[in-house]
């Protein structure tokens, strides 16, 4: 069939209009179609890579990989054999900051010798705050600054490979915690956790000692049990392991909710100011975070990997997963006694990206 001169101008604008209508749709966040999450049950650095593939053509520049490397004597951080082809892959940095309490990763030599004893020899490490900090302005209303590490700035991608498990005070540590106390320098770290000292009543206290072994600041004190407030980073690990609940939440002092209102609100500007794309791997998914000496044990099985552009859409797919598992509603406040669902209603309230998503499962393909 032939056209004329001012029909084919027609078709092609129509073309054109429907390639645009297409490539919003597949846009995170928009309302005319939920984000892709991209899933996988093979757990496996080729399992990564797999799902990583679906979203590879947003990366530019330099790339960092930001994960974590395990708290000393930590057993469920992402282990190398799953970072490593990621990393190969993108002939990416692996990039971190130091942590506010004491011990290893507090400072940065020490904190690259563990990740190196840890098994993440395989590429170059950047502790993105060992020289100086890089403040970002703040127009979402936050009740702290921002601060990272002056070298977030030699990357044009970090790709944020984070290991979905449970977390004290946040509820859930997921792509939202990685971005927001992962990407902190100490001052920020510390911003997030300000004002937060447990409230406590000796009385109650059966002295079995494990709130000062899971301490990762060193500020308990036993016999009677005392914290120090110039050592407490408001982690709430103490509350989460005392069997005799010594430890109280005073809501005078800072609540959960606002606590993930804080990280919400770091990790925004921090996305808003870096290019960044997601992947969680739910395995070994305990109530505990990685920063933890010792985790509790896995509550459900291990599921599998996800990768997504949309920070909201992937923390949502990956809780639901594990919801799932749990056949439950909220399986991190029955487990950990916290609710992380406000993360994600903050996030998306603040545009970060959509709740609704569309699992694209690519096992068998
Ligand atoms: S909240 Fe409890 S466990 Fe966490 S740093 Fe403070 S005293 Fe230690
Ligand atoms: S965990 Fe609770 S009961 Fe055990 S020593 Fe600490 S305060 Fe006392």
């Amino acid at each position: 069939m032939k056209m004329n001169k001012s029909k084919r101008h027609i078709f092609l604008f129509l073309l054109l209009v429907l390639a645009v209508a297409s490539f919003a749709n597949d846009k995170p966040g928009t309302k005319a179609a939920p984000s892709p999450v991209y899933f996988t049950s093979d757990i496996s650095g080729q399992g990564v890579l797999k799902v990583f593939e679906k979203i590879r053509s947003n990366v530019k520049g330099q790339a960092a990989v930001k994960t974590h490397f395990g708290e000393e004597g930590n057993q469920n951080y992402l282990k190398p054999e799953l970072v490593e082809p990621l990393v190969k892959a993108l002939n990416a940095t692996l990039v971190e900051t130091n942590v506010l309490y004491s011990g290893p990763r507090q400072k940065t030599e020490s904190h690259i010798k563990l990740a190196k004893e840890h098994g993440f020899d395989f590429a170059p490490i950047d502790i993105l705050d060992s020289e100086d900090d890089k403040a970002y302005a703040c127009s979402t209303g936050c009740y702290t600054r921002v601060i990272t590490g002056s070298h977030i700035l030699r990357y044009q991608t970090i790709v944020m490979l984070t290991h979905f498990k449970g977390h004290g005070l946040a509820g859930f540590g997921g792509a939202i915690k990685n971005v927001a106390m992962g990407l902190a320098a100490r001052a920020g770290k510390l911003a997030m956790h300000a004002n937060y000292v447990p409230g406590y009543d000796t009385t109650k206290c059966i002295r079995c000692g494990l709130c000062a072994k899971q301490c990762p600041a060193g500020a308990i004190t036993l016999n009677p049990v005392r914290i120090d407030p110039r050592k407490c980073i408001g982690c709430g690990q103490c509350q989460q392991v005392c069997p005799a609940k010594v430890f109280e939440t005073d809501k005078s002092r800072v609540s959960p909710e606002l606590f993930n209102k804080r990280l919400v609100e770091y990790a925004k500007v921090l996305a808003d100011s870096n290019h960044l794309l997601y992947v969680n791997v739910l395995v070994n998914i305990s109530p505990d975070c990685d920063c933890a000496g010792r985790a509790r044990k896995p509550f459900v099985n291990d599921i599998g990997i996800l990768a997504s552009t949309d920070i909201v859409a992937i923390e949502q797919a990956s809780l639901d997963l594990v919801n799932k598992a749990h056949k439950c509603k909220d399986a991190f406040l029955k487990e950990g006694g916290r609710s992380g669902n406000s993360q994600i209603d903050y996030a998306e309230k603040l545009g970060m990206g959509t709740r609704k998503y569309r699992l694209v499962n690519l096992d068998g393909r």
